[in-house]
């Protein structure tokens, strides 16, 4: 039996490949950086050439790295950016406009023009009817390429999201597919129906033919015969979800919470999907076998950001590290709040307009417990959310599973542990997102056996356990809903 599996973690800034072995750690690790490019306010793309040349140079650098050859790898797991898109000439292979990257804005007017579909799109996708979602973007590069949509209905372009793209060029052409968990973001795959919806691609005006295959995430995709015929990509899932395989969270009710620039929280609810009120969004987990297990997901848009915010824009701290040497300087934050709407407010108040604010603050304020404030508003935001999940998937919460840069706060975690009232758990591979595509694509290879063997490979490294009596916990919370209430009430003309 093969030793090691091959992940690649395809990224917004950069890509990475990392070797892991039945252990679950990450052995050995290479990293390319990924331009990204803002061609107008508001617009983000990259090349998408750049980001297969990137994942070649970190195959190759990994495998040198770590003195392997692909004939030691059992096979190959791809995670990537969800969202993002890529369009290609079939004939050269070739990009026909630059990937459009999630974060882009540039296909705004199409969603804009949409708005009154948002019940329906909905009701087949579980999302929002939003620039940030595929479909807008694959119709924006159709509108602004030469023959765009002739050239789609004469099945001449080929189009998908970063893993189709990978796979693409990984298998020299052959492998033409996508996973259940990259579809489902796409804003044309029907979550129910499990395939490509012709009515949403009629709305979307994109050719249903010219769509990829759409497969289980455990699944055997083809050679990898760029790099060797031997070796099989045998799993692929955005990111995120990902991340929630590899934080082993196979049964309903488990929560895991990615602590980054954003915070990502998604919630397993099960194999019947279940449609938010509340903004959140419904999204396939993960496939394997016939089986669909679906997650509840609530996105926070400024979670670590805060901290970089404290950091390069407020010069209160020199590194991210010392906000919790800042937090331990005071005893408690003392009655101040940040409600941090720098990007209006997501899940689950959805107020684009509001701005950030600060409440609480008296003479004696100091700049300890105003670090203090902003790494708990992070806590608290993350708690919105759960709340939320907890109420609509009527589940209860029993630990929360959590990674991300943000993690190694201590005070962060304790204080989310407190206001939770739940255990919070750090594991030892803090790759989970590139370790969940590995556990993947080893089920499929049969390099693991079964759920239960990838569950005993589950190592914690850290728990954090409530210390603040559920008394205080709700009052300081009381104070946040108020203080997030007058922020969205607050209108500065
Ligand atoms: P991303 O994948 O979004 O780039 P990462 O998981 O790499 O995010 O985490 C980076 C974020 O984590 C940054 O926003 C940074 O401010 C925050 N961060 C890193 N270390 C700490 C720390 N010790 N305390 C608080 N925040 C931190």
């Amino acid at each position: 039996m093969k030793k090691y599996i091959l992940s690649i973690d395809q990224g917004t800034t950069s890509t990475r490949a990392i070797i892991f072995d039945r252990s679950s750690i990450a052995l050995f690790m290479a990293q390319r950086e990924v331009k990204c490019y803002y061609p107008k306010p508001g617009w983000v793309e990259s090349d998408a050439l750049e980001i297969w040349v990137s994942v070649i140079d970190v195959i190759n650098e990994v495998l040198v790295k770590a003195n392997l050859t692909m004939k030691d790898i059992d096979s190959i797991g791809i995670t990537n950016q969800r969202e993002t898109v890529v369009v290609w000439d079939k004939k050269s292979g070739l990009p026909v406009y630059h990937a459009i990257i999630w974060q882009s804005r540039q296909s705004k007017y199409i969603c804009d023009s949409l708005e009154d579909k948002k019940q329906f799109i909905h009701q087949k996708t579980g999302l929002l009817i939003n620039p940030y979602f595929s479909a807008s973007k694959i119709r924006f590069i159709l509108d602004n390429i030469e023959n765009g949509q002739q050239r789609a209905e004469n099945n001449e372009l080929m189009v998908g999201t970063i893993d189709t793209w990978i796979m693409y060029k990984m298998s020299h052409g052959n492998i033409y597919a996508t996973d259940v968990t990259n579809a489902s973001r796409t804003l044309l795959y029907n979550i129910f129906d499990h395939c490509w919806d012709e009515e949403l691609c009629k709305l979307f005006n994109i050719p249903i033919s010219m769509l990829c295959k759409v497969n289980p995430s455990s699944y055997k995709y083809g050679r990898a015969s760029f790099f060797s015929n031997d070796v099989y990509i045998c799993g692929v899932a955005g990111d995120q979800q990902a991340a929630l395989f590899g934080q082993t969270c196979f049964s309903k009710g488990e929560f895991k919470n990615t602590y980054g620039t954003g915070c990502f929280m998604l919630t397993n609810i099960g194999n019947k999907p279940l449609l938010s009120q509340k903004g959140l969004l419904t999204t396939i987990a993960w496939q394997i076998g016939d089986e669909f297990t679906y997650a509840l997901e609530g996105s926070i848009f400024i979670g670590g950001a805060l901290v970089q915010w404290l950091r390069d824009e407020m010069n209160l701290i020199s590194s991210a590290a010392e906000s919790e040497e800042f937090a331990n300087k005071c005893q408690d934050s003392n009655g101040v709040y940040i409600v941090p709407a720098f990007v209006g407010l997501g899940a689950p108040y959805w107020q684009d307009d509001a701005k950030g604010a600060v409440f609480g603050l008296t003479r004696g304020t100091n700049k300890y417990q105003f670090v203090k404030a902003c790494l708990e508003a992070i806590a608290y935001q993350c708690k919105d959310v759960i709340d939320v999940i907890k109420k609509e998937a009527n589940i209860d919460i029993k630990s929360l599973k959590v990674d991300g840069g943000a993690t190694n706060n201590n005070y962060l975690m304790q204080f989310q542990s407190d206001i939770l009232h739940t255990n919070i758990i750090l594991p030892k591979c803090v790759e989970t997102t590139a370790l969940g595509v590995s556990y993947l694509s080893g089920l499929a290879s049969s390099y693991y056996k079964s759920l239960q063997d990838i569950n005993s490979c589950y190592c914690k490294n850290k728990e954090f356990h409530p210390q603040m009596s559920i008394k205080k916990a709700k009052s300081i919370y009381r104070g946040w809903k108020r203080a997030v209430r007058a922020t969205i009430t607050f209108k500065s003309k």
